[in-house]
């Protein structure tokens, strides 16, 4: 991406220069790097080539009084972080906040990325115009592709019925991004990495022992190229910190324990006007007291006396919505499932699953007065009326 290469990179560093350097000095330190590092003096040397080619990138920019205000101006403009925020505010009708998370706080936490998606989008012209004159004249033309947003992961834990039902809920998502105090460099702002004196910033070491070459990473830089001398406070020279954006989702009901579900265009804002990358969210249900799920089935186990199911009741049982009567016939026998129809899980494909209630007698443990007289006449009733339970149970085996 190139405007953020733009931020990114000291041209005058590069040309060993001050940034009030006249156009004089400026070609002049241009012609000195680049004829000592031209490939025909250097071959084979790739340290020489990137620098090579870093410096005829800053020559092109600084050598042009046009092109080289703009730079200015550009390094100028991000330079305070926050002062971005400020200057050009929070982009207008920019949709799912989340997408933007990192604007709408303080001005400490976007990454670049964001910066210049929403700048694209917000219609901020100073910004648009300026990066389409750095485009347009830069010495690098490149296609800017458009590259869409990473998809993010992330886990939520919901309670049975949140999950039953359908939810909308913040979700904090955490994901690395550039550090905002230095630009990602690394580097303590006001100061920039020096190119390894060890590789010279190729990062690595090419040896010769006898006929056989060979290259391994360099030691001084482990492998990077460049040297931090005084790292970033806030990174600690990782050039990297955490961003932490919440963004408000809707869990679709019905959603099941263990199940990633994919909230589309939820991701990482996507660069210069392009998709948002996917959310996917992999959901954890906590177990509920009362009910429980069979696919789209909402079931439940109702505690009942011997003496509803032999004379039959209406039980008022709870549902996903409030309760609802269901009618236990006399004489259901102890454990039958009753079945509540559309009253269960709503299913992707529209409408519910059943509720299915499944009976399960209690009995007294301990009977007193009335109700043991009662329960000991209604012992012998039964017996006389023929009634036995075992009848026919155990086959010939008593
Ligand atoms: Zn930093
Ligand atoms: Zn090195």
């Amino acid at each position: 991406m190139a405007q953020r290469e733009w931020v990114e990179k000291d041209f005058y560093k590069e040309l060993g220069v001050s940034s009030d350097a006249s156009q004089d000095e400026i070609k002049r330190a241009a012609r000195k790097i680049l004829a000592e590092n031209h490939p025909d003096r250097n071959p084979g040397n790739n340290a020489a080539e990137e620098k090579y080619k870093a410096a005829s990138e800053a020559k092109d920019v600084l050598s042009d009084p046009a092109k080289r205000k703009e730079y200015d101006e550009t390094r100028r403009l991000f330079a305070g972080g926050g002062g971005f925020g400020r200057r050009f505010g929070a982009p207008g009708g920019a949709g799912q906040g989340g997408n933007f998370g990192g604007f709408s706080g303080d001005g400490a936490d976007f990454d670049l990325g964001d910066l210049f998606n929403a700048a694209g989008q917000s219609g901020g012209a100073n910004i648009g115009d300026l990066f389409g004159g750095l485009f347009g004249r830069g010495s690098q033309p490149r296609p800017s592709r458009p590259r869409r947003g990473k998809d993010l992961e992330t886990e939520t834990e919901l309670d049975f019925l949140e999950a039953a039902k359908g939810v909308a809920m913040p979700l904090r998502l955490t994901s690395p991004a550039p550090c905002t105090n230095c630009h990602g460099s690394g580097a303590r702002p006001g100061t920039s990495p020096k190119v390894c004196p060890g590789c010279n910033g190729s990062g690595v070491i090419n040896r010769n022992q006898g006929a056989f070459g060979f290259s391994e990473p360099c030691a001084e830089c482990r492998g990077s190229g460049s040297i931090i001398e005084h790292p970033c406070d806030e990174c600690k020279g990782s050039g990297q910190t955490t961003r932490t954006r919440t963004i408000n989702v809707r869990i679709p009901p019905g959603v099941e324990d263990g199940q990633r579900i994919r909230l589309a265009g939820q991701g990482e804002a996507g660069l210069r006007g392009a998709p948002s990358g996917d959310l996917y969210v992999t959901v954890h249900v906590r177990p509920d007291k009362v009910f429980s799920r069979n696919g789209d089935d909402l079931t439940l186990t109702i505690p009942v006396s011997f003496t509803e199911l032999a004379l039959g009741t209406t039980l008022s049982v709870p549902t996903l919505d409030g309760k609802v009567g269901v009618r236990v016939p006399k004489g259901t026998a102890d454990g039958r499932i009753l079945r509540v129809r559309g009253r269960g899980v709503p299913k992707r494909s529209g409408g519910s699953g059943d509720l299915l209630v499944t009976v399960k007698v209690a009995v007294p443990s301990n009977l007193e007065g009335d109700a043991l007289e009662a329960m000991q006449a209604y012992a012998a009733a039964e017996k006389a009326s023929g009634f036995d339970p075992r009848a026919g149970w155990a086959g010939n085996r008593m």
